[in-house]
């Protein structure tokens, strides 16, 4: 098939295979036959409308919001808090459990303002609630819940204020529930409360010692940081008991970490846990509360499996697997069954939001084109380098790879002799591309790739330098190696011919992405189009909307990115509920201290002096002042 015919037999359908949307996607992305990512905004069960991601680029534009930016699909965290409530629900009415189900979303997964308000807002009508991890974030939950139903749980660290403010809450009329990290908690809630007249809702957090795999494994088992070990706990209930408070425990919790991969881990907590409640009942605390905090984890890699980016359940079986183990463990002593809560941050938030970016450059390693014979007067190592070249065949591919490598090490010592010019040495390195590249070709024919040769393609693979920071706007992908769908998110029916890693702009070794997990495994590069000259080319990174925008930092002094939220209603139609101008260059100096007016100031007066020496003209000063000033006031990206 010649090259044109390929791209012809493409479609969109091949791309949505080839990345791996629709695994990965949720139901929320998909590629349009037009070629470009859509985000389908589920209403009601129903498939719902779907909107171009390019379009809605394109209004970004039109707004002035430039590349990068973080889109939020407001509708798309309504959908996450729907299906939890509701696959609780279901599984709830199937298996006749008693109680009922309350979600508290954990602000620190996404503590942007819009995102707590939304959470709020839709999760009314499920009594869905937030859970704090600060004095902080609990003032955050003060100030936009409307609904007394709904739980605020209190996790952390808590001094006499936070206690005082959680106990004010309760005055009000909030389920606000302060979970003890440790023993030495239980005095000041019990003083506190006295001062204030007001009954706690106690929670006790537990240190179980079922081990989940994952990233977040050492949030569970004996040498975990947090929670309430057997010892610890039996002296919390013999202090409340002492204090007449032993009715105010409710509530039991434990976290066996972020993203559990495997739902038997979950199983088994739940069951740990359950053994703690049965007997902490038996010991006259009242509980009702079973709270397993977060870990409800997100298909990242599409692939459904225990790998680290993924889960081998659905949040329908979550569901099923915890209210099904809860009754279980329950049923045969007789105890009333708990309201499950759940802290569920990732899979809440991550679909939510996308952080979309161009492409400003592109790094080859492709040969130039060889001349049709070898130069008369060629130095024989030349003539060797040559002649290994034309000799690659499937059948000697490391003989080859090890031949043209020679060749090209003889070639740079006798450069460093001085016995070759530095054209001839030229001459040679691409000598050597176009026999790296020949290997490279002949290499998906071989059954067993020898290992020298694996890593090959992704030498040769380009470099696309994207307009963002791995650093601001996906530090998971730096600190823990999360990985992140990322894809083109148009051109999507034409054949992507280009292999690449995608380089951000800090000129960090770190600061790039080269590990794209999809569904037909790992790999370290990136199917991508040629770019043209004449367009932009935009990418993607998807289910970023959980922990990525604070912790990202400030590398570089590239700052917040801008931001758009944005609503797609019934009629396929977009809405810009909001939008938000990235960090400006003052800004971010700001923030490390610099004084923008004392800088320039400082430069005002260094061209006032050039001015005086005669070096500039007072036209050149003004010129140099206003650009200056431009540039405070500009984006920290790349502006085109
Ligand atoms: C971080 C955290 C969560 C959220 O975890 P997810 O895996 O994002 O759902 C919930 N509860 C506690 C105590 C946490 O520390």
């Amino acid at each position: 098939m010649t090259e044109s015919n390929e791209s012809q037999a493409w479609s969109a359908r091949h791309s949505s295979e080839l990345y791996g949307i629709e695994e990965w996607g949720g139901g929320y992305f998909g590629v349009s036959p037009e070629g470009e990512v859509v985000v389908r905004s589920p209403s009601n069960g129903q498939a719902g409308a779907t909107v171009s991601l390019m379009d809605i680029a394109h209004g970004l534009q039109q707004r002035g919001l430039e590349m990068p930016v973080l889109l939020r699909l407001e509708n798309l965290v309504d959908s996450r808090i729907s299906i939890l409530n509701e696959s609780f629900a279901q599984a709830m009415e199937t298996t006749g459990y008693q109680g009922c189900y309350r979600g508290a979303f954990p602000i620190k997964v996404n503590q942007q303002s819009h995102i707590v308000a939304e959470i709020a807002r839709f999760g009314e009508r499920y009594n869905h609630g937030l859970e704090a991890g600060s004095k902080a974030e609990l003032m955050i939950a003060l100030s936009t819940l409307q609904n007394r139903e709904s739980l605020i749980i209190c996790n952390g660290y808590k001094d006499a204020e936070f206690i005082d403010l959680g106990l004010q809450a309760r005055k009000l009329g909030f389920k606000c529930f302060f979970v003890l990290e440790t023993p030495a908690e239980v005095p000041l809630i019990i003083e506190r409360s006295r001062a204030l007249g007001v009954d706690p809702l106690i929670g006790a957090r537990l240190k179980l010692s079922t081990k989940v795999e994952g990233h977040w494994s050492e949030d569970s088992g004996d040498r975990s940081l947090f929670g309430l070990t057997a010892i610890q706990l039996v002296e919390v209930v013999d202090s409340l008991r002492e204090a007449g408070l032993l009715h105010c425990f409710q509530l039991l919790h434990f976290h066996l970490g972020s993203q559990i991969p495997n739902i038997r881990s979950i199983r088994a907590g739940v069951f740990e846990a359950c053994r703690y409640y049965i007997d902490l009942v038996a010991e006259g605390a009242p509980l009702g509360y079973m709270d397993l905090g977060g870990g409800l984890a997100i298909d990242y890699d599409g692939t459904c499996s225990t790998s680290g980016h993924s889960r081998n359940y659905s949040v329908q079986e979550y569901c099923v697997d915890v209210v099904e183990a809860i009754q279980q463990a329950l049923d045969p002593h007789d105890i009333e069954h708990p309201v499950i809560v759940t802290e569920s941050g990732r899979a809440t938030v991550a679909h939510t939001s996308v952080l979309l970016f161009n492409i400003l450059d592109v790094g080859h390693f492709d040969p130039a084109p060889l001349p049709e014979a070898l130069p008369e007067d060629s130095h024989a190592q030349l003539a060797n380098l040559w002649h290994a070249i034309r000799v690659i065949a499937a059948n000697n591919l490391q003989e080859s790879y090890n031949d043209v490598t020679y060749y090209r090490d003889q070639i740079r010592d006798m450069f460093h002799r001085g016995e070759i010019s530095l054209r001839e040495r030229a001459f040679g390195e691409n000598l050597y591309l176009a026999g790296l590249q020949k290997i490279a070709a002949l290499l998906p024919e071989l059954k067993r790739i020898p290992a020298e040769l694996e890593t090959l393609p992704q030498q040769l693979a380009d470099i696309y330098y994207g307009n963002f920071s791995v650093f601001q706007s996906l530090p998971d992908s730096w600190a823990i190696e999360q990985v992140f769908p990322v894809m083109p998110i148009h051109r999507l029916n034409e054949k992507p011919t280009r292999q690449a890693i995608i380089a951000d702009l800090t000129c960090d070794c770190d600061g790039k992405l080269d590990r794209f997990a999809g569904p037909h495994g790992n790999t370290e590069t990136l199917s991508v189009h040629p770019v043209k000259a004449s367009e932009e080319y935009y990418l993607g990174v998807f289910l970023v909307g959980a922990y990525q925008e604070t912790l990202g930092d400030l590398h570089n002094l590239f700052g917040d990115t801008n931001v758009a939220s944005i609503r797609i209603n019934n009629e396929g139609g977009m809405e810009f509920v909001h939008e938000l101008h990235g960090d400006s260059i003052a800004d971010v100096l700001s923030y490390v201290e610099y004084d923008p007016q004392a800088m320039f100031k400082q430069f005002r007066a260094t061209a006032e002096q050039a001015v005086r020496d005669g070096r500039i003209t007072v036209s050149d000063r003004q010129e140099m002042l206003a650009a200056f000033t431009d540039s405070l006031r500009g984006y920290t990206y790349f502006e085109r």
